[in-house]
């Protein structure tokens, strides 16, 4: 088994959108496309996802809600090829309620492979994307939480107890949020644009509820948050806590929106940073010697999506660290095959610093790591 298996298939291009919405099917067909010019296409071990069974998805949502979804599938089925709006920019199609399940299942697939099939971590290319699916309705141009569906299932099915969960989308994961808000059994983090959509949650303050309380962290970075802002706010928040909580298994919400050629945000990673992201998040997962899951969510220019998301990839699967070291400056190094070239830096770094401060203060009263001496 090599250290890193994809899960992906063509399937998940299934799920259908309307003309010009910008979760479209593409962006797996790039991600394919990338994936095949390096080697580490011939390296890592594919798995086929599975479909999951309505009452595993029931872990987590309602199943007055998945029986919602089945329905609509099956009235779209005799309106051939077309669509319903579920909401301001969730729709679904005749295929869409079979993709979510089977977005669910590979989600599985991934942590049985990293529970008993010796890898040390999965990549699960799906969609429809899951961060922003609430218990009982669909919202942002997701249908079921993929990784909060994983999340318990680890729980239930693979022994894991403690999980942490990264959410590094430029978005708020507000329906992981949502979902584990009084469970102390997993931590949230998430990295957000902030403000920015959705605009009813995403502040620090919003820390957890009764057993929970201090178990749910923003971190809300303004606009314009590059390389140096991200890498810093992982450093000082997401590390030591990571460390201090202990978890048995990390999972990755990994949406590429905020790169900085991205449509909808307006953050400014690169292609690079990602890939030191990702590798901060692989020395953690060592270090701690546990496995991870990364899950798809965002990214909508294809070309920096496929091209970060494949850097994910080939840090998740170097075995050494001169290995991990080839990977990085093939980002780094100028007019290499990716677009990046550069390290970006933060539109106003002061700003970010002083936000990640305001995040660490707050939550240095639950968590003994992010106190100053
Ligand atoms: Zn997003």
């Amino acid at each position: 088994m090599s250290r890193l298996v994809l899960v992906r298939d063509p399937r998940f291009q299934k799920h259908q959108t309307p003309d010009a919405h910008p979760e479209t099917p593409q962006r797996l067909v790039a991600i394919d496309h990338v994936i095949s010019k390096y080697a580490v296409a011939a390296a890592v071990h594919e798995l086929e996802p599975r479909r999951a069974a309505p009452e595993q998805v029931a872990l987590v949502h309602k199943e007055s809600y998945i029986e919602d979804l089945e329905r609509g599938a099956e009235r779209l089925k005799e309106k051939h090829g077309s669509l319903a709006k579920l909401d301001a920019d969730t729709y679904m199609g005749a295929e869409s309620y079979e993709t979510a399940l089977l977005a669910c299942g590979a989600g599985m697939v991934g942590l049985d492979a990293v529970t008993t099939g010796g890898a040390h971590a999965a990549f699960v290319a799906v969609r429809p994307p899951g961060h922003h699916a609430l218990i009982d309705k669909p919202m942002g141009f997701c249908l079921f939480n993929n990784i909060a569906v994983a999340a318990r299932y680890a729980q239930q099915s693979c022994g894991y107890k403690k999980v942490f969960i990264i959410d590094w989308d430029v978005h708020h994961g507000n329906g992981t949020q949502w979902a584990f808000y009084d469970d102390p059994s997993v931590f949230f983090v998430s990295f957000q644009q902030y403000p920015f959509w959705p605009f009813d949650s995403g502040w620090y303050t919003e820390d957890g509820a009764g057993e929970g309380r201090g178990c749910n962290m923003n971190i809300p970075l303004p606009r314009g948050t590059g390389d140096r802002g991200y890498l810093a706010a992982f450093d000082q928040l997401v590390a030591p806590l990571m460390q201090e909580f202990s978890p048995d298994l990390i999972l990755v919400s990994a949406g590429y929106d905020a790169h900085k050629d991205d449509p909808l945000g307006q953050q400014r990673i690169s292609t690079a940073g990602y890939a030191m992201l990702s590798q901060r998040v692989s020395d953690l997962a060592k270090q701690l010697q546990v496995p991870c899951v990364v899950f798809l969510e965002g990214g909508y220019n294809v070309k920096s999506l496929s091209e970060s998301a494949v850097a994910t990839m080939r840090v998740l699967n170097a075995r050494s660290e001169a290995e991990q070291g080839e990977v990085h400056a093939s980002y780094l190094m100028p007019f290499a095959a990716a677009d990046a070239g550069h390290v970006t830096g933060d539109e106003s770094a002061h700003n970010v610093d002083e936000r990640i401060e305001e995040v660490r203060r707050h939550f240095s009263k639950y968590w003994r790591s992010l106190r100053r001496a």
